[in-house]
């Protein structure tokens, strides 16, 4: 088999690396960049441009430039410049055919397999486009592989003791923090969090704004308005962000920006690291809470992780590797270059799968994912009960038991739900099946046991089987999350800004259904013990079962007073201790 690539197909930037004597190596561009900007554009006159070049001309050609296309993968979004109509798949697999093609010419031969990289959250879709993408490029795609995943197999984590990794990602455009377990030929996913709409391009965009708005003070002239100025203040602003990484002060020099009256005008400018970090100190610390919730997540302490890994150009920046010291208590490992170590960990890879040996490397390894949203089942009340909580690493199978609502319920509905929220109208619908041929009785009685299957692509299996008849039906959710990125995001917001509101709606709904719940246990308890129960039993359990009913009569849910409420709760305890072991557990359909 010829040479397997590795590629991190980013949405600011693109890397490919190789493995050389056993070790991965960069492969520089055409240009002699060690990164490629993932940016296509065409020219008036229909040329083809991708990378350095494309990124150049984005300011002056916006209508025919496409950027971040990583953003639309898995969408049917469209870019359509002169009446062409290009896929998210043929837009990336135009920087796929550059990055194969500068690998062809480095290693003077054909290229035509590749392992590429995608975000830990990437759902079985945006998976599949990224895969087609590499096809149309002509790559044979091997396998697609996690993002921090590969970043810890460029460390060379994946052989020696389990450890407990978290990798910080702060590329141009994106944000991801993971937190990984490698074991013994065993990488997994326990977490994932971040923000699709925060990294370096925001930093250079607020020293931009700084640099034109002191302009516009001292000199009052507005340049925001000449595109080409703004053009060459972002370049300038970006590669003094770059040097304040390592120098205390970085100027901006820019000759002949513009003329004005006739007349040239310059910009000289000095900023220190101190300007440059209060300009941005908001961006940064909105990079803490996703870092604590997936610790939180993952139920780990800072003091338990075996290492840090900084991923990402702007992870170079001073503030980014102190607010990662802090938060975690680790010093991070910086030994690898971050902007290219997913590629080379996608290298290492695919000489694995191509077959080549690698220094230290051991078996093949097992990688897993993590389900980026709750998944849940609809229950009595409009309930959502969760059966798969977010973050849990797939493949999996989880399995709960319920029962039946209603006396004599031959048929449940399985309402198949993805969100946070405790609600099911407020989740998202992933799919509805029914199954019938219950056998008839109480309700409480049948026993119903749901399965959530999840395979490694993602795709979910549910079922339902009766276990008093063996009828069983089930439904395949092609693409368990078929939401994007943003609606990931704004179903967590919504549950987080809905959760004390949904926990006082959630406590009432409880209150009313266990009521009833515990009225038909009574019930069929009754029935079932007709000949051994003693009258005074009897006569307790029915006037405890009539005074819960009389507390739930003509009552509203979602109208109850604080009053209403506690005497429901009161009243349900009372026949519950009566009850003792007779109660069950199941939830209903
Ligand atoms: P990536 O997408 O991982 O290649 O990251 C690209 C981002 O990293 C861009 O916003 C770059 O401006 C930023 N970056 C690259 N080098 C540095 C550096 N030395 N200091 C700060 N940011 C950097």
């Amino acid at each position: 088999m010829g040479k397997v690539i590795g590629i991190d197909l980013g949405t600011t930037n693109s890397c490919v690396s190789v493995v050389e004597l056993s070790e991965p190596v960069i492969i520089p561009n055409a240009e002699g960049g060690r990164t490629t900007p993932s940016v296509i554009a065409f020219t008036k006159d229909g040329e083809l441009l991708v990378g350095d070049h494309a990124r150049r001309q984005s300011a002056m050609n916006p209508r025919r430039t496409m950027a971040s296309i990583k953003r639309h993968m898995g969408t049917d979004f469209r870019f359509a410049p002169d009446g062409m109509s290009l896929s998210p798949q043929e837009v990336s697999a135009m920087i796929l055919r550059k990055l194969k093609k500068d690998a062809e010419n480095y290693l003077g031969s054909a290229v035509d397999k590749a392992v590429i990289t995608v975000p830990a959250y990437f759902n079985d879709a945006q998976r599949q486009a990224t895969k087609d993408a590499g096809r149309i490029a002509g790559l044979e795609v091997l396998r697609i592989i996690n993002e921090p995943t590969s970043a810890a197999l460029a460390y060379g984590l994946d052989h020696g003791h389990p450890q407990k990794v978290l990798v910080y990602d702060l590329g141009g455009g994106t944000f991801d923090v993971s937190l990984i377990e490698m074991g013994e030929g065993l990488i997994e996913v326990l977490a994932t969090a971040g923000d699709n709409r925060l990294g370096g391009d925001d930093f250079d965009e607020r020293l931009t704004s700084y640099v034109i708005e002191e302009y516009k003070k001292t000199n009052h002239i507005n340049l925001a308005k000449d595109p080409t100025a703004v053009q060459r203040i972002k370049e300038a602003c970006e590669t003094a962000k770059k040097e304040l990484s390592t120098a205390m002060t970085a100027s901006i020099n820019l000759p002949f920006i513009a003329t004005v009256k006739g007349e040239p005008i310059h910009i000289y400018m000095d900023i220190t690291r101190a300007k440059f970090e209060e300009l941005t100190s908001d961006l940064l610390n909105r990079t803490r809470e996703p870092v604590l919730d997936v610790l939180r997540d993952a139920k780990i302490k800072g003091s338990e992780l075996d290492k840090v890994l900084l991923v990402g150009g702007s992870t170079r920046m001073a503030a980014v590797q102190k607010l990662v010291k802090n938060l975690t208590g680790i010093e991070p490992s910086r030994n690898i270059n971050p902007d290219e170590c997913v590629a080379m960990g996608a290298a290492v890879q695919g000489a694995k799968l191509g077959g080549e040996m690698i220094s230290g490397a051991g078996s093949d390894i097992i990688l897993m994912d993590v389900t980026p949203l709750t998944l849940s089942i609809e229950t009595v009340g409009g309930i959502a009960t969760k059966i798969v909580e977010r973050n849990s690493t797939i493949p999996a199978r989880y399995t709960q038991i319920f029962s039946t609502a209603m006396p004599y319920q031959t048929t449940v509905e399985i309402k198949v739900l993805q969100g946070e929220r405790q609600f099911a109208r407020d989740n998202t619908l992933l799919g509805t099946f029914r199954l019938t041929g219950i056998r008839r009785a109480m309700a409480g009685v049948p026993q119903i046991e749901v399965t959530f299957d999840i395979d490694a692509n993602g795709i979910l299996n549910v079922s339902a089987k009766d276990l008093g008849t063996g009828r069983q039906n089930s439904i395949v959710i092609v693409s368990g999350s078929k939401m994007s990125d943003d609606e990931i995001k704004r179903a967590m917001d919504d549950a987080a800004f809905y959760a004390d509101d949904d926990n006082a709606r959630k406590k009432r709904f409880d209150a009313i259904n266990n009521a009833k719940r515990k009225i038909a246990q009574a019930q069929l308890y009754i029935q079932e013990h007709k000949q051994d129960l003693d009258k005074e039993k009897k006569r307790g359990l029915k006037s405890a079962s009539a005074a819960v009913e009389k507390s739930i009569r003509w009552k509203k849910a979602d109208k109850l007073t604080e009053g209403e409420l506690d005497e429901i709760i009161r009243k349900t305890q009372e026949l519950d201790a009566l009850l003792g072991d007779a109660a069950g557990t199941d939830d209903r359909i």
